[in-house]
């Protein structure tokens, strides 16, 4: 088995302790991160790098971050967006907002993959698609993903989004992503130390040849390796 993590934080490098995983999709969630994942990424090939400010950390924001993240991103065509959202139970949902919007932005205005959070905010996140062409989109993987069949629905409509499942699957509450074709999920951690990889495939029955194949071409935008 060969599997790639495809989410997870600074603090939990996935290949460095889980057998069959090969390399770790990485999201700094704040700009204080962003420097301390370009350093890791130089000293691990296997790491795959995404620059963001998560809804969680809005507050941690400073003016013109939209900027240098976008400064960041041209320097190295392989970075990508994340981790980026909206979440409902967390506060001040218009600056997450505003927020998100401008990351979502750039990620557009490069064409660079993108890793979203999305907690009770799919209206919002889909308002949001809605404004733009599918052809204007980058790759969009919606994280830890779980949301009912409508909103499933909605989401194929768009070719790129890829739905990457984590430890919501390990909960009953889980809806089931039996809709979703195998050529559109992923597996994540999120850094979650109890979250065994090669235990998720089996758990979610997908393939795991195809889940390594979709993760590769979120890796390269769309792109087969
Ligand atoms: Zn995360």
């Amino acid at each position: 088995m060969k599997i790639i993590d495809a989410h997870s934080h600074i603090d939990h490098i996935t290949h460095n302790f889980q057998e069959d995983v090969v390399g770790t999709i990485c999201c700094a969630t704040k700009e204080s991160e962003w420097g301390v994942l370009v350093e890791l990424m130089k000293h691990d090939k296997n790491i795959y790098g995404a620059f963001g400010v998560h809804p969680w950390f809005v507050d941690s924001v400073v003016d013109d971050f939209d900027k240098r993240l976008e400064d960041l991103l041209k320097t190295n065509s392989k970075y990508m967006v994340g981790e980026i959202g909206l979440d409902k139970y967390k506060p001040n949902m218009e600056k997450q907002i505003e927020v998100f919007q401008k990351q979502f932005d750039v990620a557009i205005r490069l064409k660079r993959t993108m890793f979203l959070h999305c907690v009770g905010a799919w209206d919002k996140i889909l308002h949001i698609l809605k404004q733009y062409k599918q052809s204007e989109l980058p790759i969009i993987v919606m994280h830890d993903f779980n949301a009912n069949d409508e909103i499933i629905e909605k989401l194929l409509q768009y070719k790129n989004i890829f739905f990457s499942v984590g430890k919501n699957a390990l909960y009953d509450r889980f809806r089931r992503i039996d809709k979703i074709s195998n050529d559109r999920i992923l597996v994540e951690t999120d850094g979650d130390k109890n979250i065994v990889l090669k235990n998720l495939v089996n758990k979610i029955s997908k393939n795991e040849s195809d889940i390594y194949n979709n993760t590769l071409k979120v890796l390269n935008n769309g792109q087969v390796a």
